[in-house]
């Protein structure tokens, strides 16, 4: 049974639409468990029906005609239970329900098992028999095992089908295709299908009729990538820091090593032709990165077949014209490359949209510089179909809506205009002082990673760095940075704000964030060798930091050096005399330099229960509510499947949150927050309430978090922190913050939905 399992779900996974899968599904079910019909029944929410899509037994005229009312008959039964109904004679059952059109007027044995995603009941697989038949368990499990299975390629072949229907009807899509939101911001563009002109995959095999000829065809084809690369990366200097361009150098070494280059050659040489050759060059170092466990590396397989794709284009093409980009341009892929979103001209990038990839990939990493928004991850993305398409793009919360009905599209209308006037409304807060109607301060800061990503306005808005990530220079680069590259990579961010305040935060790499040069593979990498772990098992990695940390502070004296992961106070001992040694050092190689304030993050629940130790320790403390609400609810920050859970207004986190508040004053140490929840203008009260001393965000936060904080007074902010610890959910404590915001006019401020 399993490999029929196995041959099936295969079959309907290479389905090339929605009922040729069906079909293959009806057919070898029947045949599987000898049974006289199969027929899937698929939901149609819109319409309150069940409809026939696909039988083996029925009356094939039926298919896509037969409708039964939502909740009627059995299937109507196995639906509304969602789980399986086996029986041996169905006529005989009060909820039976006589369909004629089938031509199904004799049969008694019937089991129906729903097909199931994400709770919902999208369709029912049935088998009929003739006689009396009641189903073996082991017919029953497989027609369950078999629906779970397939309820993801019906759900994929089902947002494709829709689509192609798109073209010959008015109909549109009310839904919409999920992913992971990896850039903030809502915008309404066209779709631009990256690389439409190069298939790597489609190349056939032939034989080469010079070779020498093919040989300096594709030398010539390099030399051309070579040539577009080093333009893209001129293009965009205006745009990204130097330090984002090591990406270029890195794709540029890759084009000029032997791997790929004389790899192809060789091929070429034994009489392939050159796209050939190349094709199995290609498939062959991408899979050896495919195949890697660390995210981050297997990304670079996209990489290299990016490149292929470049070095086809110009061997297929002598004259290859960049594609015409739209105004609002969404940049859309399977997989999206750091080098096509530099391809599309700045001015007219609006968003992005990958059907694979994470939040921390590279074009997430670059979308979030540029404050494009993005979705990254869209599974269901069916790429192939929407070139040209209106789409919406809904940066927070992971939303694409392809060709969008008018009604959504009014709605999306109207919320980019309120985010327009909301952004007018919110430039007459700049430069006012962020405070409470009562007058307490509270210092907003910034979160950061890449120096030219910020903008001079939030340069200028902002009471300092509250968080400055240092992995994400290191991320894009193929090597580890040495200390003078360090030195003035933080010498500029420190002299940005000078005087104001700076936390350089000291690598956190592991978990979501791995270094290409670096793998660290891992079953668990979050709970694995991450942050100061891997600090204390590498103190040559440290030490080098924290030198070019201290050496860029001797002119402006405005840093701070933060520890992130702290789950020991061992741990803190430790890199507290690491610190101190590399100070040390300093002074005896003639540096004039002040040892910095020392703060930990708090982010793992250990550190909330010895927050007083903690606070003993250090010069400050700072709350990382991302991982916080990771570790606290034991929810992977970017798994999709489990996103709807990850939630930092749970009570858990309100609370733990509180009591690192109350730890750290008891201690006299000064608290901040620097995880998503402190740019989050539903939780600015609560934070205020509980005392927290400054809050740091992105720069598209800082103003909203302002006007919360101008319009509260700590009195009133207490109170509702009162009440909202008290509460038993994220949504009653979401739904009583936006009710408090709506009391004080401040509604635009939170995105509706979450
Ligand atoms: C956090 O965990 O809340 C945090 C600010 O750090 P990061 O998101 O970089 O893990
Ligand atoms: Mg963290």
């Amino acid at each position: 049974m399993l490999d029929t399992l196995h041959r099936i779900v295969n079959d309907v996974n290479g389905a090339p639409d929605l009922e040729g899968a069906l079909q293959m599904i009806v057919s070898g079910v029947k045949q599987a468990v000898g049974a006289d019909v199969c027929s899937v029944y698929l939901t149609d929410f819109d319409a309150r029906t069940h409809v026939l899509k696909a039988t083996d037994g029925l009356r094939q005229e039926a298919v896509g005609k037969v409708t039964l009312p939502l909740g009627r008959g059995l299937i109507g039964l196995v639906t509304e239970r969602a789980e399986p109904l086996n029986l041996a004679d169905a006529p005989g059952h009060p909820r039976y329900l006589r369909v004629t059109e089938t031509g199904e007027t004799e049969y008694r044995g019937f089991l129906g098992v729903p097909i199931i995603q994400n709770r919902r009941v999208l369709g029912v697989l049935v088998v009929r028999q003739r006689q009396p038949r009641e189903f073996s368990d082991d017919e029953v499990t497989f027609l369950f095992t078999l629906a779970a299975q397939l309820a993801g390629a019906i759900t994929h072949a089902r947002a494709s089908c829709e689509l192609t229907a798109l073209a010959s009807s008015d109909e549109r899509l009310n839904r919409f295709l999920e992913g992971r939101a990896s850039s903030s911001g809502v915008v309404i563009g066209q779709a631009v299908v990256a690389y439409r002109l190069a298939d790597l995959d489609a190349v056939p095999d032939r034989p080469a009729e010079d070779p020498q000829a093919e040989e300096t065809k594709f030398r010539a084809a390099v030399a051309a990538v070579e040539q577009d690369l080093r333009r893209l990366k001129d293009q965009l200097a205006d745009t990204l820091p130097a330090e984002d361009h090591a990406l270029f150098d890195a794709l540029l070494l890759m084009l000029a090593s032997d791997m790929l280059v004389e790899h192809t050659i060789e091929r070429i040489r034994t009489g392939i032709w050159a796209p050939g050759a190349l094709r199995h060059t290609i498939a062959a170092h991408a899979a050896v990165f495919d195949a890697m466990e660390d995210i981050y590396l297997r990304e670079r397989a996209s990489d290299v077949r990016d490149l292929g794709r470049r070095i086809l284009m110009h061997l297929q093409s002598e004259d290859v014209t960049p594609p015409e980009f739209p105004e609002r341009t969404i940049l859309v892929g399977d997989e999206v490359s750091a080098v096509q979103l530099a391809e599309v001209p700045r001015e007219r990038l609006a968003g992005v949209v990958a059907a694979s990839g994470s939040s921390s990939s590279h074009v997430a990493i670059l979308a979030r510089g540029m404050g494009v928004p993005a979705v990254m991850g869209v599974t269901d993305l069916p790429v192939s179909r929407v070139e040209g398409r209106q789409l919406i793009v809904d940066g927070y919360r992971g939303r694409v809506y392809v060709a969008p009905p008018p009604a959504v599209l009014a709605e999306y209308e109207r919320l980019v205009g309120e985010e327009r006037e909301l952004s007018a409304e919110l430039d007459a807060l700049r430069g006012l002082a962020a405070e409470t109607l009562d007058g307490i301060e509270v210092p907003l800061l910034l979160n950061t990673g890449l120096v030219n990503e910020v903008g001079s306005q939030a340069i200028d808005e902002a009471q300092g760095v509250g968080l400055y990530r240092t992995e994400v220079p290191f991320m894009i680069r193929d090597r580890f940075p040495g200390e003078g590259v360090q030195t003035a990579n933080y010498e500029r961010v420190l002299e940005s704000f000078a005087p104001r305040p700076v936390i350089l935060r000291t690598l956190d790499i592991g978990g979501d964030k791995p270094l290409p040069y670096f793998p660290v593979v891992e079953s668990n990498p979050f709970l694995g060798w991450r942050g100061v772990r891997i600090s204390l098992d590498h103190p040559e990695i440290f030490l080098t930091q924290v030198r070019a940390m201290l050496r860029a502070s001797a002119n402006f004296n405005n840093l701070q050096i933060m520890l992130p992961m702290i789950t020991s106070v061992t741990e803190v001992d430790e890199l507290q005399l690491l610190i101190q040694q590399a100070h040390d050092e300093l002074l005896d190689e003639g540096f004039v330099v002040d040892m910095p304030p020392v703060g930990v993050m708090v982010e793992v629940p250990s550190a909330v229960y010895q927050v007083e130790e903690l606070a003993r320790r250090v010069d400050f403390l700072s709350i990382g509510t991302n991982d916080l609400t990771q570790y606290l609810l034991a929810v992977d920050r970017n798994n999709p499947s489990v996103a709807e859970i990850y939630d930092d207004l749970h009570p858990a986190v309100l609370r733990a949150v509180d009591q690192v508040v109350k730890g750290a004053h008891a201690h006299g140490k000064p608290v901040g927050v620097c995880g998503e929840l402190a740019g989050n203008p539903l939780a600015t009260a609560l934070l205020i309430g509980m005392g927290v001393d400054s809050l740091s965000m992105s720069a598209g936060s800082l103003l909203k978090v302002k006007w919360v904080l101008r319009s509260i007074s700590r009195a009133r902010a207490r109170q509702w922190l009162k009440a909202a610890l008290r509460m038993e959910s994220a949504s009653q404590i979401r739904a009583f913050m936006e009710a408090n915001l709506d009391k004080i006019g401040l509604g635009g401020l939170y995105r509706p939905g979450k």
